[in-house]
């Protein structure tokens, strides 16, 4: 953008970037948290510098970083199915690149950064409840194995404060504000590339979609005829295999419109997201999503959806017959993402390849959870866990999620159909249950523990919130003063039908 450096809302052209300088917090600043593997691992960072009065003004806002410049990124997207035309970072700065010791290339952003010219009525601030769930989430889904965004600090301020509405607090109050530094390779959107087909813009369409081919998918030749067709298939396959681990490890993602849908495959804002407790295949974190569009189980569907946005953005780019071409790729994947979402549950039962019968007896394992309202984690955690002789003759005492599911009249047809399936894998006993208890966690992101650790940190004790951040680096492993806190238990009676507002 050749606009000089600007700050208010205006519809921008002929644009990728707007260069615009942050807005920092103001007031006394605390660090809440910081994620050590995103200090040492990408940022080539001493952990403990987290805790230094430079650091928190840098994630602040405060100070770019040597040879930095801060940019909002600009695109539109399709929300609730709906064309909205320009949206873009409208609270958020990327603070240019950062190729780290590993010759790694990063771009580090800020979250709450202040107002761009795409902030439309919004005051480009984000509070601190919706930035420790972005906080947490982005390195839980990390190390659980899901393709994501990172993020490495969290500050907020005493003083800063914004208002915000009622869906959350009941009535309108002010919170305090604050800043999440997340980092990614890069933030590019489906939404990226359909602003500028929506805004006749095909030169600086191609201009983009060549330098993301360039940067970030090295395996295509620059040089080959039919670049945009692989790239194509690269994109929709990459996010085909994000959203096969999210259905197993019950992520909604809440928001799945395509400005919220990544070109590198990457799970992309955190906002009003849920990981499933009681198992109900509908599952509908978010209270605007009045129609259920962004559900658990619409989720492979939603992204296939988005998939054809971007194939209907690349059209410009396409002869008629490299049209064809995608239009054939996209008639493999509705096929390719159930295949691969059966595989992600077979693997949490111990199983490695497929074969007949094996798509019902998931089916019918989820439908017996779902008619008990089993835990979604826990029931296969607790499958990993028991002893087949245990299973077998229903001495389930020590598994209270498959005790539950036991009440169900068909849970011993289905458990004698499991262990008659187990008999055929080719491992001992010992090598399956090591396998899933690495496919099946012990902690997830849970709406409820993460309520708890949002009420403290709004009194500035952030040690729940830490704590977090620190099990979840191992979320397969079971943690002793984790357990204590019921954090594998059955949730809270007060936290059912928890939902979250976009607000924030
Ligand atoms: P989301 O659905 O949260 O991904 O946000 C959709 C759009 O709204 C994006 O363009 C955001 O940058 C923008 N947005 C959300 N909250 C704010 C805010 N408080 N100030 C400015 N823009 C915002
Ligand atoms: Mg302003
Ligand atoms: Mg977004």
């Amino acid at each position: 953008d050749e606009n000089p450096e600007y700050n208010v809302p205006v519809a921008v052209k002929n644009a990728v970037f707007s260069k615009v300088p942050t807005e920092p917090l103001v007031g006394k600043l605390h660090l809440v948290c910081a994620s050590e593997d995103c200090l040492t691992d990408i940022l080539d960072l001493d952990p403990a510098v987290a805790e230094t009065e430079k650091f928190i003004a840098f994630i602040a806002g405060k100070h770019l970083p040597d040879g930095g410049l801060s940019v909002s990124h600009r695109y539109g997207g399709y929300q609730f199915g709906f064309w909205s035309d320009q949206l873009g970072d409208g609270r958020a700065h990327i603070l240019g690149e950062y190729v780290n010791s590993k010759g790694e290339s990063w771009q580090p952003q800020l979250k709450g950064s202040g107002e761009t010219p795409y902030s439309r009525f919004g005051d480009g601030r984000a509070v601190l409840r919706s930035s420790i769930r972005e906080m947490i989430a982005s390195e839980a889904c990390h190390h659980l194995g899901i393709p994501t965004t990172r993020a490495a600090a969290l500050v907020v301020s005493d003083d800063h404060k914004v208002w915000r509405d009622k869906s959350y607090t009941g009535h309108a109050r002010q919170e305090r504000a604050a800043i999440v530094a997340r980092i990614a390779p890069a933030w590019y959107r489906i939404g990226s590339l359909e602003i500028l087909l929506k805004r006749q813009e095909p030169e600086l369409l191609r201009k983009l979609v060549d330098h993301i081919i360039q940067h970030y998918f090295a395996q295509i030749d620059s040089n080959d005829e039919d670049k945009y067709v692989k790239w194509f298939d690269e994109v929709a396959h990459k996010n085909l295999d994000m959203v096969a681990t999210w259905q197993g490890f019950g992520f909604t993602h809440g928001v799945l419109n395509t400005d919220n849908v990544s070109l590198l495959g990457l799970t992309i804002d955190y906002g009003p997201y849920g990981f499933i407790d009681h198992y109900y295949e509908h599952h509908v974190p978010n209270t605007s999503d009045d129609m259920g569009r962004y559900a658990f189980n619409k989720q492979p569907d939603i992204v296939l959806w988005n998939l054809d946005k971007l194939a209907a953005a690349m059209e410009p780019l396409l002869s008629e017959e490299q049209r064809q071409k995608i239009a054939d790729i996209r008639g493999t994947l509705g096929e390719y993402v159930e295949r691969k979402v059966l595989h992600t549950y077979l693997l949490k039962l111990g199983i490695k390849d497929s074969s007949d019968g094996d798509e019902t007896l998931v089916q019918d394992l989820l439908q017996l959870m779902q008619q008990t309202m089993a835990d979604f984690t826990c029931t296969f955690r607790q499958l990993a866990e028991v002893t087949p002789k245990d299973l077998k003759n229903n001495l389930l005492e020590k598994h209270w999620s498959l005790k539950k599911i036991s009440e169900a009249k068909n849970w011993p047809t289905w458990v004698n159909r499991y262990q008659e399936r187990l008999e055929k894998e080719t491992v001992t006993e010992e090598e399956r249950r090591s396998r899933m208890l690495s496919a099946n966690p012990a902690y997830v992101p849970r709406n409820w523990i993460m309520q708890e650790a949002i009420a403290d940190a709004e009194n500035n004790d952030f040690e729940k919130v830490r704590f977090l951040l620190k099990i979840l680096r191992n979320p397969f492993e079971k943690n002793e003063e984790a357990e204590k806190r019921g954090y594998s238990s059955q949730p809270p009676s007060w936290s059912y039908g928890l939902k979250l507002s976009c607000s924030s």
